[in-house]
């Protein structure tokens, strides 16, 4: 047996994964302040309470894991850097590791269970706190020289004085304008609130996440829509202008509201994309939901060989 086990934010789930079928799903908190050691002791646990031997474990991180295994940095888990996180797993619980980004690791998933089986290349986007990809062409995950494939998130869309900072340092970046602090700001402007205070014109508490946004509904829910498809079809119109591909999958927080958000990503693309047949191309939404990750991870490939360098193999047969 599979295990696939996505490292969130804030919880790490885990399943026995066969094929995309889900068996035995569990999760813990993460325990961001505990440090390295703890967090991976509470992943060789949930192994275990999964039960029996299992004959490979993936893992899906919400940071980047270079060619040679080691973890570049997680952003919200402090520590660690450099840390080769598969052989540290393979030490507890005995058996061979997988590790991956996150958002590529939901492209694989895509690409062997979902949407990649109508195209051959194609962009999977995550929509959450941050703005992640995935990036699958003629039917391959690239996972790039470094691993840095897909980091959409930071594609430049304002490059004003004005620009608004964007958590990875800089400012402007497609992210700052559509992930969860971005679409939140936005929020607060229309309502006339503080968003550092988190003091509100009126007695409602602020919204956190993309779904609670939508629950708000009326025009702010319009606004933040509005700014978000506008983000997204500015950077995704860069993108497509240099790949072509075949389609955009989205996936994450907003996937309940696309709907909302895709005309004005539709402008947005149509405005920016250097001609028609770049802004038309289809914009689907998942339909493997919020286990991608888990499903994506238990199929990671558990060792790399130089050839495969930039790829991410086993790369199956594509339907006729
Ligand atoms: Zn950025």
């Amino acid at each position: 047996m599979r295990i696939g086990i996505d490292w969130g934010g804030t919880t790490i789930k885990a399943a026995i994964v066969d094929g995309a079928n889900l068996r035995g799903f569990t999760r813990v908190e993460t325990r961001v302040e505990a440090g390295v050691g703890a967090v991976l002791d509470d992943i060789a646990s949930l192994v275990r309470v999964l039960g029996g031997q299992p004959e490979s474990v993936g893992l899906a991180i919400p940071g980047e894991v270079r060619d040679d295994g080691r973890c570049w940095r997680l952003p919200n888990v402090p520590g660690f850097e450099n840390v080769n996180i598969a052989a540290e797993l393979q030490a507890r619980v005995g058996c061979p590791i997988g590790v991956e980004n996150d958002a590529i690791a939901a492209a694989l998933a895509e690409r062997l269970f979902g949407l990649g089986n109508t195209y051959r290349s194609f962009l999977l986007v995550t929509l959450g706190t941050g703005i992640g990809g995935g990036l699958v062409l003629d039917g391959e995950v690239r996972r790039g020289r470094a691993g840095f494939s897909g980091e959409i998130g930071h594609v430049l869309i304002d490059s004003s004085k004005d620009a608004w900072p964007c958590g990875c340092g800089r400012t402007g970046c497609m992210e700052a304008y559509a992930g969860t602090a971005g679409l939140l700001r936005c929020y607060c402007e229309v309502k006339g609130s503080d968003p550092v205070s988190g003091t509100e014109t009126g007695s409602d508490p602020l919204p956190v996440t993309i779904k609670q946004i939508a629950e708000t509904g009326g025009v702010t829910a319009d606004a933040v829509w509005k700014q978000l498809g506008e983000a997204l079809g500015t950077g995704l119109a860069s993108i497509n202008n240099i790949l072509d591909l075949d389609a955009v999958v989205f996936t994450g927080g907003v996937s309940n509201s696309f709907a909302q958000v895709e005309p004005h990503l539709r402008k947005a693309l149509k405005a920016r994309a250097f001609a028609p047949p770049l802004s038309e191309i289809p914009l689907e939404v998942s339909k493997l939901g919020e286990h991608a990750g888990v499903i994506g991870a238990a199929h990671l490939p558990t060792e790399r060989t130089a050839s495969d360098s930039g790829r991410l193999f086993p790369t199956p047969k594509l339907p006729e």
